[in-house]
């Protein structure tokens, strides 16, 4: 405040005439005055007193100064902000002389070198109202001045230490700037790029000032809303995932981590950027494999059955069809075995691409299994649709193929379920599908076939034996029957072959072309192939030691690895002499050229075991095997016998076989022969052996021994007979 000693007089009323009382009146009056003015300035002393106090407890420094800038009044902030020179100020010192010796003395480090122009920008700034600027002492604080003119020509000064906020500044920029996470600071109103790190800079690939024309939505690739829309919390980070383009106009993915803050004065979004790019490629890859077939790259199963759902759902809608068609690959394995897997993998992709090519975008093809792909045709009005395609598919896949410099060429079936008829879920049409395209290769490979109910009934009922003979082998409910095999020069029963009986509880008598396929399946066959072979050799042991049994191997009991000791133990066990065993294989077995096989067929027959070719003629004949191993025994497929008196094709095949055999030293035996006619061709041809309902059917041991003992009666009476014994018996 303007100090009252300066304040003019007051301006006195004229003394009239002369006169004593009215000098005492006078002087009483001044008396008067003085006491006045004594109690106005105490008063004034007293307000200044209490307007000190007042701006003393104020936590900002204050100065009042004149219009010529010079000192009135200060509070305790103000001196001690300038604590180092207070020394300076005193009443009525001017601001700008103070600010010179300051300047001297090396008080403001901002002033060294341009003294007289720090000073001239200094004293502009304290003319100009409300302006705000800071100030740094030579003890490095830092000193916010904001200076106001007031009514009289005066000014107001007000001084903040800002030297703790600049320090979190600094340390914020450092955090910032040097950060090894790109960050991002927008502003929040029109989302302007205010400031970016090094590290934003070198991710993206624009530079400072390119970043600094953009704004956060220019850079977003996809999202149409700033990272922060929608979150309304100020202090914590929140973190979103977003796409981003850079530079060179890569997309790249980012988890955003953003929080609101006061950045050059005005309200601003912080965005730390963590790029999650090779994370989502792994997910993506990871999600990829579980959903596709590593080696063609289509869907796999699970992805197939979720699409056929989804297309059963569709056709229920809009009352349409669809077909599931299952294409196999004939004889895969076999290009796997000759060529090797490297170019079998070749050749799926081929055929996988082939598929693909031949079908609609919105049709699916998927992989099954090493050989199988299930392709799903949606929107069909009638079968013969899925007719079309599965030609087309058949045509595309039969064409060759040039694999590492190889032709091939392989053929395929196609199994076709139709939607909604032969099944409303994805499994049940898929089994279906399969079932149709085991037929189709049963038929005739590299055709189609429809899905039958009936076939269904039939996998079901094979089920369904699985189970029963599962319980059978397990409880040793098979037996044995055994059918002669009869000497056709003299009429003896030379011996028996054991045929496999499954007295079923409910079924009855079920035939072993019903079941063996199912033991082969499952496995089953090898407790099978060995109680039967306990089982015959048991029995044969009772018989005379001139009669022999016959027992029909399975090629899987070959690979089961210990049929050699099997056969031995059982011979031991028994006491049944090697001699008087006959094994029966057939042509598959030899199929695999198997070394191992050999090596066993060659080791049963060096302890005295006869080993036969059974059902030759039929299946993959080959006169290659007769020469790969020396056996026994041929017997001449029954095909042929029926035959023999009305297709002399049949008849030059069996006699040519018969030549083969004496050629060899092997004895041939027929079978299936039924008629007198077909025994006499037989006959008249040179065949050494016969076997088949003529004789006998195959019978429980119990009756054998009777048989047996049969013939050794005839053998007594009437030598020769037993074939018209047997007969009889049959
Ligand atoms: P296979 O070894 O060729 O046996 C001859 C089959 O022809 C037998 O059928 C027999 O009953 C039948 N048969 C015999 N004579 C005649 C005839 O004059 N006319 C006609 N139409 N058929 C005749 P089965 O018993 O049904 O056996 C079928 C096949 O099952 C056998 O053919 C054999 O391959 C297999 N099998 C039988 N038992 C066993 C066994 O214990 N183990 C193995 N692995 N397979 C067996
Ligand atoms: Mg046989
Ligand atoms: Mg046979």
């Amino acid at each position: 405040m303007a100090r009252r000693a300066g304040r003019p007089a007051k301006p006195r009323p004229k003394l009239p005439g002369n006169g004593g009382p009215r000098i005492a009146a006078v002087a009483n009056d001044i008396a008067l005055t003085r006491m006045e003015a004594e109690a106005a300035i105490a008063e004034a002393r007293k307000s200044h007193e209490r307007l000190r106090e007042a701006i003393d407890i104020l936590p900002q420094g204050i100065v009042f100064l004149d219009a010529e800038g010079r000192y009135i009044l200060w509070n305790k902030k103000y001196a001690e902000i300038y604590n180092r020179s207070s020394d300076l100020f005193e009443h009525g010192a001017r601001l700008q002389d103070t600010i010179r010796v300051g300047v001297e003395r090396g008080d403001y480090p901002e002033a060294a070198g341009r003294e007289e122009e720090w000073i001239a920008e200094r004293l502009t700034k304290l003319y100009q109202p409300g302006e705000r600027h800071e100030q740094t002492l030579s003890d490095g604080r830092c000193i916010l001045i904001e200076e106001r003119l007031t009514g009289d020509g005066g000014i107001i000064g007000l001084r903040v230490d800002i030297t703790e906020l600049k320090q979190r500044e600094a340390s914020f920029r450092l955090l910032f700037d040097s950060n090894p996470v790109p960050m991002i600071v927008c502003a929040l109103d029109d989302e302007r790029i205010l400031g970016v790190n090094d590290a934003a800079i070198e991710h993206y690939g624009y530079s400072r000032e390119e970043f600094e024309k953009l704004t956060i939505r220019s850079i977003q690739a996809f999202e149409s809303e700033p990272p922060w829309a929608g979150d309304h919390s100020n202090d914590e980070f929140t973190a979103r995932t977003w796409k981003h383009v850079r530079a060179d106009g890569t997309l790249i993915d980012l988890a955003i981590y953003s929080r609101q803050l006061i950045y050059a004065d005005q309200p601003a979004v912080l965005l730390a950027l963590m790029d999650i790019t090779e994370r989502k490629r792994a997910e993506a890859r990871l999600a990829f494999m579980a959903q596709h077939d590593a080696l063609t790259g289509l869907p796999n199963r699970n992805v197939l059955r979720q699409h056929i759902d989804d297309i059963l759902l569709h056709t229920r809608r809009n009352a349409e069809k669809a077909a599931l068609l299952i294409l196999g690959l004939d004889n895969f394995k076999a290009v796997n075995d000759t060529l090797g897997h490297g170019i079998g993998d070749n050749l799926l992709r081929g055929v996988a691409k082939r598929l693909r090519s031949t079908l609609r975008e919105e049709d699916m093809v998927a992989r099954l299994n090493s050989d199988e792909f299930a392709i799903v045709q949606g929107g069909l009005t009638r079968p013969e649709d899925a007719v079309l395609l599965a030609r087309r598919l058949l045509e595309a896949v039969g064409e060759s193929y040039v694999l590492d410099g190889h032709s091939v060429v392989i053929g395929a079936s196609v199994g076709i379920a139709m939607a909604p008829g032969d099944g409303d879920e994805s499994e049940k049409l898929l089994k279906h599908a399969a079932m149709a395209l085991s037929r189709a290769k049963n038929d005739s490979r590299g055709t189609f076939s429809f899905f039958e109910a009936e076939m269904d009934a039939r996998a079901q009922s094979r089920r369904k034996i699985e189970i029963d003979l599962r319980e059978a082998v397990q409880g040793d409910m098979l037996r044995p029957y055994y059918q002669p095999l009869v000497d056709l020069a003299t009429g003896r029963i030379t011996g028996f072959e054991a045929l496999v009986r499954w007295p079923h509880p409910e079924r009855g008598m079920i035939s072993p072309a019903e079941f063996i396929p199912v033991a082969e399946e499952t496995g089953l066959i090898n407790a099978l192939g060995g109680q039967m072979l306990h089982r015959a050799c048991a029995d044969a042991a009772l018989w005379p030691d001139d009669v022999r049994v016959a027992v029909n191997l399975s090629p899987l009991q070959f690979r089961s690895g210990n049929l050699l000791s099997l056969v031995m133990e059982t011979l031991k066990q028994t006491g049944l002499p090697a001699r008087r065993l006959e094994l029966e294989i057939t042509e598959t077995l030899l199929l695999e050229k198997s070394s191992q096989v050999l090596a066993t067929l060659h080791a049963l027959r060096a302890l005295g075991v006869r080993i036969s070719m059974d059902d030759f003629g039929t299946g993959y004949s080959s006169l290659s095997y007769l020469r790969s191993f020396p056996f026994d025994k041929i017997k001449v497929d029954q095909s042929f016998v029926r035959d023999l008196g009305t297709n002399p094709e049949a008849q030059a095949i069996v006699r040519a076989i018969i030549s083969l055999g004496a050629g060899l030293g092997v004895t041939i035996t027929a079978e299936g022969v039924e008629t007198e006619s077909e025994l006499s061709c037989l006959r008249a041809e040179g065949c050494q052996e016969g076997q088949g309902f003529l004789f006998s059917r195959a019978r429980p041991n119990a009756e054998i021994v009777g048989l047996l003992k049969a013939q050794s009666g005839v053998d007594s009476a009437a030598p020769g007979d037993a074939v018209a014994k047997a007969a009889l018996v049959a």
